[in-house]
């Protein structure tokens, strides 16, 4: 049955340096119905980044906590830090009508999709997910210098990590390359609007 109203769950992943985040803020400042979904994490802030916007920073403790509280739908180790996806704030902007974007890798992306198979149904109606490749390793490589957030060993680290990530292409549910921007912005919108029909939700 058709539910005019239902917001979608979108969810993002990507090697780092695929340019995902861009894709998302893109997406976010074009439709306003569309909430970021803040994940918890122990790494430390980069660049602007602030508390309580791009991340909620906490500590090695406060995660622990967390998980032990239950509050997590999901939680992986990705390149020696913690990161968290809060089940509260997916499900309450759910519950408003919003539709959700979440930025999470690979492992992430599994674990909600297997917590889908036995979750809230709320959330396993709203579920889909969208896979961004970069143009070639070159590409990924060039663009991890060029945004020099890391050293030099963490660009190896994520390099190599990539390449498992792109292995796991085939179980998204959409797969598109971030090639040139404009145009990846699109392909990205189209996704979500597609599924926002498809699925009955109001774009
Ligand atoms: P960064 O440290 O560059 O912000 O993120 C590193 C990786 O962690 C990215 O692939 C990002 O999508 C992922 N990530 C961010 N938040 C979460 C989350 O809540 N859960 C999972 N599984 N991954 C996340």
């Amino acid at each position: 049955m058709s539910h005019p109203e239902r917001p979608v769950l979108m969810i993002v992943a990507a090697p780092a340096g695929a340019g995902k985040t861009t894709l998302c803020d893109r997406l976010l400042a074009e439709f306003p119905r569309l909430r970021y979904s803040i994940s918890c994490t122990t790494r430390q802030p980069r660049g602007n980044e602030k508390d309580g916007v791009d991340y909620h920073f906490v500590t090695e403790e406060a995660f622990q906590s967390r998980i032990e509280h239950g509050d997590f739908l999901e939680t992986a180790n990705v390149h020696g830090n913690w990161y968290g996806t809060l089940h509260g704030t997916v499900r309450d902007a759910l519950q408003a009508g919003d539709d959700v974007i979440m930025d999470i890798d690979v492992q992430g992306a599994e674990s909600i999709r297997a917590a889908m198979e036995s979750g809230e149904d709320l959330l396993r109606d709203s579920f889909f997910d969208v896979f961004i490749l970069p143009p070639s390793m070159q590409v990924l490589e060039a663009r991890l210098i060029a945004r020099a957030e890391d050293t030099s060993d963490v660009i190896k680290t994520r390099l190599g990590n990539a390449v498992g990530e792109m292995e796991c292409q085939h179980k998204f549910a959409h797969v598109m390359t971030n090639d040139d921007l404009d145009q990846a912005t699109a392909d990205l919108r189209k996704i979500y609007l597609s599924e926002c029909k498809t699925q009955g939700g109001r774009a």
